[in-house]
């Protein structure tokens, strides 16, 4: 008997799907909502190994991350990186009163749920008939239809086409199972994939989608003074959008009587940070700035940039 690509991909998941990942085994919406969070810029096993579970410790209802302070979320996302994902969660979470709505329609009002989350939370937690749309499903879909262009509103439409409605929960994941593993960005494993069959993109699957054009990141080049008082070093709590709510050192424009550190580099989504280091110990008044031991930094959230920084002030103590 000939089997629909849904019935194939149903089946390819029972055998091939990743069943025993901590989200896939529970039933809770906030589980379920922390891990789609933090998947949507991070990898499995880096959610899995560092961050999934000491979150989940440390904020174990969605009531206690609303009442928590947006530092203790920073720290505990700190190098986990997209911060702004932490923000809106801990938003989200007092937004809603600590109580998960339990539709997609509810769910997109939060700050940080865009449609594919919503729908990925509906249809995990709540089994709601839904597709989602992550970057895994856009490429499978882009091939599996041979679309050449980047229309996120065609996409949609097409996650509707393929869609399993019967079965929401195992399709969505059997998707994201599918786009991890077999159908990969840039080797993809035709020979064993369940869609094959039907699949209009496979004799050329890396021709779709077309090439995004790529644009060279800026470089900012930057200097860093640590000011340092009886063994105290001054740092700032950003207000500015980037790394809003993250602490850092001080940000120069001119470099007098200071000692060189070293230098850093720093890779962002959007440009690459090149910092040479200074440590000053003349006087620095500045009302921004509180002063920290090394001991009481462990304890503040920093960018990764500012913990290489740290990391270079320990060379010299
Ligand atoms: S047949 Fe190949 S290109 Fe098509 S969905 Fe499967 S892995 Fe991707």
């Amino acid at each position: 008997m000939k089997l629909t690509p849904q019935q194939s991909l149903l089946h390819w998941y029972k055998t091939h799907g990743r069943h025993d990942l901590p989200w896939r085994t529970t039933d809770n919406p906030y589980h379920i909502y922390i891990s789609e969070i933090m998947l949507q810029q991070t990898q499995v096993k880096t959610v899995l190994e560092r961050f999934y579970f000491p979150f989940l410790e440390r904020f174990p209802t969605l009531s206690e991350l609303a009442e928590s302070h947006q530092d203790d979320v920073l720290k505990m996302w700190e190098g986990l990186g997209y911060y702004t994902r932490a923000k809106n969660l801990h938003h989200a979470a007092r937004q809603c009163g600590g109580n998960l709505p339990n539709n997609a329609h509810e769910l997109m009002k939060l700050s940080g749920i865009g449609r594919s989350t919503a729908h990925a939370i509906a249809a995990f937690a709540y089994r709601e008939s839904l597709p989602i749309l992550d970057a895994n499903v856009k490429r499978i879909l882009h091939r599996y239809f041979a679309l050449l262009k980047r229309d996120e509103k065609k996409l949609w439409e097409y996650a509707y086409t393929l869609f399993d409605s019967k079965h929401p929960f195992e399709y969505n994941q059997a998707m994201m199972d599918l786009g991890a593993t077999v159908c990969l960005a840039r080797k993809p494993l035709c020979a064993v994939c369940p869609l094959e069959a039907t699949c209009q993109g496979k004799s050329e699957p890396l021709t779709y989608p077309e090439a995004k054009i790529k644009l060279q990141k800026p470089v900012r080049n930057r200097s860093i003074i640590i000011h340092k008082r009886d063994n105290r070093y001054a740092l700032t709590q950003r207000t500015e959008r980037f790394l809003h709510g993250l602490w850092g050192f001080f940000e120069a424009v001119e470099v007098a009587n200071a000692t060189p550190l070293g230098h850093i580099t720093q890779h962002y989504s959007h440009f690459t940070l090149e910092a040479d280091l200074y440590l000053s110990e003349e006087s620095f008044d500045n009302e921004r700035y509180e002063w920290f031991t090394l001991e009481e930094i462990k304890d503040l959230s920093l960018s990764c940039a500012d913990h290489k920084a740290v990391a270079l002030i320990k060379q010299t103590v």
